[in-house]
């Protein structure tokens, strides 16, 4: 009984601060308020399993310091997210039985499917005939477009 309640209490407080005050469950989870499944922790970094994967072991990787993008990161936390992606990716392929391969997804803003505004990413490990499907129909290009927008966008890297 006392553990129910206890439960509850917990649930709600969740409830409270995630939905009610708007706060961001990864950097709850960052702080220890929300549990995880650890896989990994460093002084920027913190993996852990997904809590609705897409197939088992989905981890996800994400900087201790809250970005709501990938634009608004650091360099320096960057490359340790990633490195911590390699790190988390390659004891998956080995630990995992049947895991052949593996997607990397990151989204960033509502329109890409980005749902938690902590930036993160994705490690999905792959079997052999899983039904998994990232595929996007492929469009057509003319060379003289591709060309038009590489002009574009060369013209505004930073
Ligand atoms: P995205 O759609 O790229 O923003 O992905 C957010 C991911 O966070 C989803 O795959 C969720 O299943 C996952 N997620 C949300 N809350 C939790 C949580 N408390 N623990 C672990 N994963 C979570
Ligand atoms: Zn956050």
């Amino acid at each position: 009984m006392l553990l129910a309640n206890v439960f509850l209490f917990r649930i709600s407080y969740i409830f409270f601060k995630v939905i009610v005050l708007d706060e961001c469950i990864f950097c709850k989870i960052v702080k220890g308020e929300i549990p995880c499944t650890k896989l990994y922790e460093d002084e920027q970094v913190l993996s852990f399993l997904d809590i609705m994967p897409a197939s088992k072991g989905h981890a996800l990787v994400i900087p201790k310091n809250h970005y709501a993008t990938l634009l608004d990161m650091p360099h320096e936390e960057l490359k340790s997210v990633t490195e911590t992606i390699q790190k988390v990716a390659a004891a998956t392929m080995v630990a995992l039985p049947g895991v052949e391969g593996f997607n990397v997804l990151q989204s960033n803003n509502e329109v890409a499917g980005q749902v938690v505004p902590h930036v993160h990413f994705h490690i999905i490990p792959r079997h052999k005939d899983d039904k998994l499907n990232f595929a996007w129909e492929q469009g057509k290009s003319e060379m003289a477009e591709l060309k038009k927008y590489a002009e574009i966008v060369k013209g505004n890297l930073k």
